[in-house]
């Protein structure tokens, strides 16, 4: 069957959405097209001496909040309607979690796998020149963070070619985020996607009554779970939902997947990939040679964590699970998503799900620009005010704390522990606001999504006396 192209299948949710609105229709095209994409194409020469032609792309989705905000990602598939309809995602991302970004994505389209470390630096540099050239990066203008394919290394370059080329001397170090830690990154960035998908679908899980209309029970204890993707967005939200309670039945990979219903332990899974280089013939799990088997399996929850277009109206009718947490973007697409809803199962979107990544990289340009660590200035005063607590609560009861739980009660805030607790308060905050939309309007969540998003853009435009 022909499916319809992402982009076209992110307008349509945002069309079903629309409808929901009574904003003026000149106002809803503005905000549903894309502002602007460069199509940039330049040479990498190869280690062996060969010349490659490299295609690559960043679309700016929407100014109405600057800078624009959103991921680069490196994968074959690449290409101009993909970056687009990225960033129509980051575009709404950001306003249903309240991240004060417009949306951007870029993307390059090179299979890294067959590509050196040294290649691979030389088109992220060059990359990051062209960016420079036409004003596509900059702290206030356009800032860039990782993508599938893409993680800190690949940032470090970004930054270090920007710092090279631009005057910005003060705030250089935030015209991307997803750093290492030792060059401007904020503690918690790397696993942040990954953990506020287990926020989300936990906040999702904890309501009686939207449990009771699937037939499941509140809570994460007694859900069984298909994770697919162990890139660093699926292996994390896997992580956090096995500690959260529930159980790993079937994890997938491109190389084919695994399940045992008695539960995988996700940790042990990684290592015996590192050292086969395959998740397959782990011990005690049986081998599905297709990897696209893992959606199809019985679950409660199944958690998408690779690419899009995963769940089409090919597959949709044979998936089994209650709940679809889509941690990548656009895994379902418009199509499947129907056929699902037809079979009342909960799909908690992309645009609000795996807006965890994007809500640190926020804190971590908060950071760059304020030039100071998390905590640094309050987290010893903390400290102490706690210890005096103790203390007095010692000296009124007559009894002593163990020592190990006075450390654990006096220490003061991280900035780790400010990260993560910014980013349960966003996905919970926000799970509220959708959850809401969703009952007033009658709508699905996705919908209850789009329509939170367009309200939000919406206010900016009119603010701004654009849209009498
Ligand atoms: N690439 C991630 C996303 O799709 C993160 C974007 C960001 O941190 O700017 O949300």
């Amino acid at each position: 069957m022909a499916h319809e192209s992402f982009l076209a299948q992110v307008d349509l949710m945002f069309e079903k959405a629309a409808a929901h609105t009574k904003h003026p229709v000149g106002l809803l095209s503005q905000i549903k097209i894309c502002n602007s994409v460069y199509h940039m194409t330049f040479p990498l020469k190869r280690d062996d001496g060969a010349i490659d032609t490299i295609q690559a792309y960043r679309a700016e989705h929407s100014h109405h909040k600057l800078p624009v905000k959103g991921g680069i990602r490196y994968a074959s598939a690449v290409n101009e309607d993909e970056v687009m309809a990225l960033a129509s995602l980051m575009t709404y991302k950001c306003a249903i979690v309240n991240v004060p970004f417009g949306g951007a994505k870029g993307g390059v389209k090179i299979d890294r796998r067959k590509y050196s470390e040294a290649e691979i630096e030389r088109v992220t540099r060059r990359y990051t020149y062209e960016l420079i050239r036409k004003n596509f990066i900059g702290p206030g203008v356009d800032v860039p963070a990782p993508d599938y394919g893409t993680g800190p290394r690949e940032m470090a370059w970004i930054l270090d070619t920007y710092n090279t080329i631009s005057s910005d001397t003060l705030d250089a170090l935030a015209c991307v985020t997803g750093k290492p830690v030792g060059q401007g990154g904020v503690r918690g960035r790397t696993e942040a996607t990954g953990r506020g998908v287990f926020f989300g679908i936990r906040e999702a899980c904890s309501y009686a009554d939207d449990m009771a209309a699937l037939g499941l029970r509140p809570g994460l204890g007694d859900k069984t779970v298909v994770v697919q993707g162990l890139g660093n967005v699926g292996y994390h939200a896997a992580k956090f939902m096995q500690e959260g309670g529930a159980t790993i039945v079937a994890l997938a990979e491109y190389e084919g997947a695994i399940h045992n219903p008695e539960g995988l332990d996700v940790e042990a899974v990684v290592a015996h990939r590192r050292a086969t280089g395959s998740i397959l013939d782990f011990p005690g799990a049986q081998n599905l040679e297709r990897s696209a088997d893992a959606l199809e399996l019985p679950c409660d929850i199944l958690i998408p964590a690779a690419l899009e277009g995963q769940i089409t109206s090919d597959n949709a009718l044979c998936i089994q699970a209650k709940i679809i947490g889509e941690a990548a973007n656009g895994p379902v697409t418009a199509a499947a998503d129907a056929i699902l809803l037809e079979k009342n199962v909960l799909i908690i979107p992309d645009v609000y799900l795996n807006a965890g990544g994007v809500t640190v990289s926020y804190f971590e340009w908060l950071r760059n620009l304020s030039h100071v660590r998390f905590g640094r200035m309050s987290r010893r005063f903390e400290q102490s005010i706690n210890e005096k607590l103790m203390r007095a609560v010692e000296q009124v009861t007559g009894k002593r704390f163990a020592p190990e739980m006075f450390e654990e009660v006096a220490h003061g805030a991280d900035e780790v522990d400010l990260v993560n607790s910014g980013l349960e308060e966003t996905m919970i905050d926000a799970y509220g606001e959708i959850r809401e939309l969703r009952k007033r309007h009658g709508v699905d969540l996705r919908t209850a999504a789009f329509i939170n998003a367009i309200d939000k853009v919406a206010v900016s435009y009119l603010e701004m006396g654009i849209f009498p």
